[in-house]
């Protein structure tokens, strides 16, 4: 379980930068609720608070319809930093 060390902190990033709205073309602001499977981190692993929580994953589903993040990463696609290869 070493992913959990990342996420030790609980604080709401979104709170801590008074995000207000979440636009799904930001994939910086998403990325703190993604995977590097591109998965949408539960909020237990986060911290983040339930209504920044919510706008986070209308936002990643919105990225995915519109193809900015993928519904699913393959094992070989799999590297240190995903963002790399979006845009
Ligand atoms: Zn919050």
């Amino acid at each position: 379980m070493a992913e959990r060390r990342k996420f030790k902190k609980r604080f709401c990033k979104y709170c801590e930068q008074k995000v207000e709205f979440i636009d799904y073309k930001d994939l910086a602001g998403l990325k703190f609720s993604l995977s590097e499977r591109f998965k949408i981190m539960p909020r237990r692993l986060t911290g983040n608070c339930k209504r920044h929580q919510e706008l986070v994953t209308v936002a990643i589903k919105r990225a995915r319809q519109t193809a900015l993040i993928p519904y699913i990463v393959d094992r070989k696609n799999v590297v240190e930093n995903p963002f790399e290869n979006v845009r």
